[in-house]
């Protein structure tokens, strides 16, 4: 939809933000700046991001960014408008309050954001306001990435090439825009605390604070003191916090755009770093093909496994407490910092599910709940990537040895002594679960589809 008479009018634009906590490369920013009128933000914290899997985590970095981002807006003279509430009741509250015309967002495209966003735009309708929702998250737009043959892409490589073809056609850098002098000054905002929104004490250790500022010091510190140039050798290495670039809690809440991300990437010749970028897209492109991802196999045969692992064991999962260092490390820095190394999750989700036979959707609730980056479309993804009942690549019969993988990866055992120092006796058999995984998933994988 267009703000069509936006144009004329002198009442401001309200900028609606949801995961794109940034005032650098924002589409629905560009648009509004496009109208001619001054700009408002405005966000809102609404309770019902709890049943959508955002946790204590995730809460206390969307804290920090919104801090920053407020710090940033009234460097520019404006100010950001923070709700606690109903995100439709408070959208309609502060369009009322500043008499806007037009809101302008960034299309959020999980199913549950998807329905707030229909029902804002009758609300706001209601009220003679409109809502202009534009494309943001991903270089581009799903619509767009085809096989030659002009069919969805069924695999990541043949979507990655998807990308590669329309980016070579109609480049889509990173927009620039002015915001000085802009926008509306508003009243400091009562940002509540992570403590209050989660209603329980929070303690993590995290030297990867929330925000855009952060975020943009990140990407720069990182590639000029060199990791980015040794990221796809080094990108393994579990115990070391700098062999990858940390910047996934960022790209989730929006505080990075992922076309300043890929800019990066490719102006330094870093192509594996580029292609883990489009991972995080390729994943978007699942869900938006799959709206159910996190609830049914890709491959449904594999909706027919009989899940045989015992509460028990998913407790001790959790806890860190299997026996095998990689998962217990893996498990306690999730709960300690709200983050694993790509490496340690990928063992800890495999563990679960090949060798505790416990359902990949238990632990992608899990995981995602905790993680800091807690992401549907990346989450859930990855663990039918490992669970092996996707789209891609991950046979079913691959399974991570958990011993080997740590041999091979934490050589030194600094990770493990790290984060699990105690090693206690090990919960199950790694060789016979593995045997007993094969056979459950042959049954199914031989039904025709
Ligand atoms: C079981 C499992 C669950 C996961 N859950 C999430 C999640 O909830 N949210 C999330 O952002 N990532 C998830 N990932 C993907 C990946 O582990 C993280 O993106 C990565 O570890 C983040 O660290 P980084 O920013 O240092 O990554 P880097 O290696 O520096 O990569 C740069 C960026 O590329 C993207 N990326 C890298 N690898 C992947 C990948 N395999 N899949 C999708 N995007 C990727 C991320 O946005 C990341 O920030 C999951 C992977 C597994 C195996």
């Amino acid at each position: 939809m267009r703000c069509a008479n936006v144009l004329h009018v002198t009442p401001p634009v309200l900028v609606w933000l949801r995961r794109d906590l940034r005032l650098d490369d924002s589409h629905a920013i560009a648009a509004a700046v496009q109208t001619g009128s001054p700009l408002a933000f405005v966000y809102v914290l609404d309770p019902a991001m709890k049943n959508r899997g955002v946790g204590h985590a995730q809460f206390g970095f969307i804290v920090e960014g919104l801090g920053d981002l407020q710090t940033r807006l009234a460097e520019r003279g404006g100010g950001l408008v923070v709700r606690r509430g109903d995100t439709v009741q408070h959208l309609v509250a502060v369009a009322r309050e500043l008499g806007v015309q037009c809101v302008c967002a960034n299309r959020d495209e999980e199913p549950a954001a998807d329905i707030v966003e229909r029902a804002a735009e009758d609300a706001l309708r209601a009220i003679g306001v409109e809502l202009l929702v534009v494309d943001d998250e991903v270089n581009v737009p799903h619509e767009l990435v085809l096989t030659k043959e002009g069919n969805p892409c069924r695999t990541y490589s043949a979507y990655a090439r998807g990308v590669r073809r329309v980016l070579d056609a109609l480049p889509a850098p990173p927009q620039d825009y002015d915001l000085l002098g802009r926008l509306v000054p508003t009243p400091v905002p009562e940002i509540p605390s992570v403590e209050t929104l989660v209603g329980r004490s929070v303690t993590l250790l995290s030297d990867v604070p929330g925000g855009e500022t952060h975020a943009l010091a990140r990407l720069r510190r990182w590639r000029d003191d060199g990791f980015l140039a040794r990221y796809a050798d080094d990108r393994d290495l579990v115990a070391e916090p700098d062999a990858t670039s940390r910047l996934s809690g960022y790209l989730r809440q929006g505080m990075l755009s992922p076309r300043r991300a890929l800019q990066v990437a490719d102006r330094a010749g870093a192509p594996k770093f580029a292609s883990e970028l489009l991972w995080r897209e390729w994943f978007k492109y699942v869900l938006h093909h799959h709206p159910d991802l996190a609830e049914r196999c890709i491959d449904a045969r594999y909706d027919q496994i009989e899940w045989t692992g015992s509460d028990a064991h998913f407790e001790a999962w959790t806890r860190g407490e299997t026996g095998f260092g990689m998962v217990d490390a893996a498990m306690r820095q999730l709960l300690e910092t709200g983050t694993i190394a790509n490496r340690a999750r990928m063992v800890a989700a495999s563990f679960l599910v090949k060798d505790l036979h416990i359902d990949w959707r238990r632990g992608e609730q899990w995981f995602r709940r905790h993680l800091t980056d807690g992401d549907l479309a990346s989450n859930a993804g990855s663990w039918q990537w490992v669970a092996g009942t996707g789209l891609d690549a991950a046979p079913y019969f691959r399974i991570f040895n958990p011993t080997l993988q740590e041999q091979r990866f934490d050589p030194t055992g600094a990770y493990a002594a790290r984060w699990a120092p105690d090693r206690p006796p090990p919960i199950v058999e790694h060789a016979l679960e593995r045997d007993k995984t094969l056979v459950a998933y042959k049954a199914v994988a031989a039904e025709p589809i």
